[in-house]
């Protein structure tokens, strides 16, 4: 039904890789359709230069939420970008939950918004579930959210498939490229979670850009330039 919905009113844009997709207008469409409870939220959705696929960040005490989509993901299919929208929105959706990916993995599921999760994982490089936090958490791959679909959802995600031909394939070695990562402004702090990993920031910091540069068995993480912190590579 949702997915009918979506494409009735994005047929055009179905097949156009060459066309720049507005995910303003696909954000909106999603928090109107799936996410009612975010319309409270002013949405500032934005292709940018990131390190991951995606970044997002609200504060506490205010109706503000912006999201930072990789350029990078301006090559994917428009149904693979919804999936990836759709985890993002679920992250403010399920604050009050724990910020577990799986958890908002769940959440993008419970909306029926299965099919396109499937597909992104797939862009994404996700065939199976990725574990970060040595295992407490995970972000859950193409398989296992293959397996928790609904005989309709999937046949709607074989038809996605079909439009986007795309044929699943497990990748010869993980891609490591962190998912996404979230930026929590509270009355008291900024932090970031990135991997699962909670990492606090320098006070005057906003909406800084995150980098992520790989170097000696770490993953240096900096935020606007500043080294705020050292991953270990097997979170990766
Ligand atoms: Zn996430």
């Amino acid at each position: 039904m949702l997915i009918a919905r979506f494409f009735r009113n994005n047929e055009g844009a179905l097949n156009a890789l060459t066309k720049v997709l507005d995910i303003g207008i696909l954000s909106e469409k999603l928090v109107r359709l799936a996410y009612p409870e975010l319309q409270r939220y002013t949405i500032d959705v934005t292709w940018r230069k990131t390190s991951s696929f995606a970044q997002i960040r609200w504060e506490e005490s205010s109706n503000k939420i912006s999201i930072r989509i990789s350029r990078d993901v301006k090559d994917w299919h428009d149904a693979a970008v919804t999936g990836l929208i759709s985890h993002e929105l679920s992250h403010p959706a399920t604050k009050d939950k724990g910020m577990s990916e799986l958890n908002t993995d769940g959440d993008v599921l419970s909306r029926g918004l299965g099919p396109y999760l499937a597909v992104e994982r797939l862009f994404a490089g996700k065939y199976q579930d990725h574990e970060i936090r040595s295992g407490k958490d995970r972000y859950l791959g193409y398989e296992s959210i293959r397996l928790q679909l609904t005989d309709l959802e999937t046949r709607q995600l074989d038809a996605l498939l079909y439009k986007v031909g795309l044929i699943p394939v497990k990748p010869s070695a993980p891609i490591r490229i962190s998912h996404d990562i979230i930026i929590l402004d509270n009355e008291y702090r900024t932090s970031m979670i990135i991997e699962g990993h909670r990492i606090f920031l320098p006070e005057d910091m906003d909406n800084p850009d995150i980098k992520l540069v790989e170097c000696e068995n770490a993953m240096n993480v900096y935020a606007d330039e500043i080294l705020v912190a050292k991953l270990s590579l097997s979170e990766f």
